[in-house]
């Protein structure tokens, strides 16, 4: 009987920060992993590479994920290279450009952030569920989008960035919902603060924050644990769960007095 062959995961922005951790644990654990950025074709290689030389199969792909014509080529140069697609997670994001008060919010930032964080991610699950359709063998698939606190906790100074994360978490129940008769699965992973070059121009704001109690678990959270619940969402395993959000913010949505 033939077997069935190990598992493909599309990762976007996968050449830094959370995306690259996930790139990384994912190959650990048996995916073909296509690594995917926007400008830094240096680190998606590094990336890769790394995979490769841990005996994993990973191939890097430029792509805008906000571009239509580019998120298809993710599709097919995923299907030219590995003939199948298990898992998506859509992981790209960026964050309000210039962080500028609601006050003060561009239309140029509204849009950047709302292409690259929702409307991306919408229209990649779209062409990623068709994709997982075709798969010749083996359970149909799993995606995984991963959203932020800030999709529930406001910050004046990133309304777009919020807004768009909101609208992300009704995007994974809308998927969630529609794909279930497909038998795909869909998740999305809520980080708290985690440290990554987004987070590194505000270190201090929130290492004070942190250190004054922010979260039950007084750390920065780092990629690697973001890295561990995706995993864990896409094994499958969790058979009868979807439409889920598994938080990775050291207890920070948890009301407290
Ligand atoms: P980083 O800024 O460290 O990395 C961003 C990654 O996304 C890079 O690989 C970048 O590619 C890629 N990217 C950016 N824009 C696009 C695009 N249009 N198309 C394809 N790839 C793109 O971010 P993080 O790792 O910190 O964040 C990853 C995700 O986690 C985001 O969705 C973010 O909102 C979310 N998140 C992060 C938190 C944090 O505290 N860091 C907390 C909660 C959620 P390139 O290298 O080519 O620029």
């Amino acid at each position: 009987m033939a077997s069935t062959p190990s598992p493909v995961a599309i990762i976007t922005g996968s050449s830094r920060g959370i995306g690259a951790a996930c790139a990384r644990e994912l190959a650990l654990a048996g995916y073909r992993v296509v690594v995917n950025y926007l400008n830094n074709a240096e680190a998606a290689e590094h990336v890769c590479s790394s995979i490769i030389d841990n005996g994993g199969e990973a191939i890097t792909c430029q792509a805008n994920v906000g571009n239509r014509s580019d998120r298809e080529r993710i599709i097919q140069q995923t299907h030219d290279a590995f003939g199948r697609l298990d898992l998506l997670v859509n992981n790209a994001g960026i964050t309000s450009q210039g962080r500028r008060d609601l006050l003060e919010a561009t239309e140029e930032s509204w849009d950047m952030v709302f292409d690259t964080n929702l409307k991306g991610p919408f229209f990649l699950s779209q062409l990623a569920a068709k994709q997982m359709l075709s798969n010749q063998c083996g359970p149909n698939g799993v995606i995984v989008n991963i959203n932020s606190i800030s999709s529930y906790a406001i910050s004046e100074n990133r309304a777009d960035y919020c807004i768009a994360k909101a609208g992300l978490e009704t995007m994974t129940k809308v998927f969630a919902s529609r794909l279930a008769s497909e038998q795909i699965l869909v998740y999305e992973v809520c980080p708290g603060v985690i440290a990554s070059d987004m987070t590194a121009p505000v270190k201090e704001k929130y290492d004070r924050l942190i250190s004054e109690g922010l979260s039950p678990i007084q750390r920065w959270g780092t990629v690697e644990d973001v890295a561990t619940a995706v995993r864990i969402l896409a094994s499958g395993d969790l058979s009868f769960s979807t439409g889920e959000r598994l938080n990775v913010d050291g207890g920070f949505h948890i009301r407290r007095l």
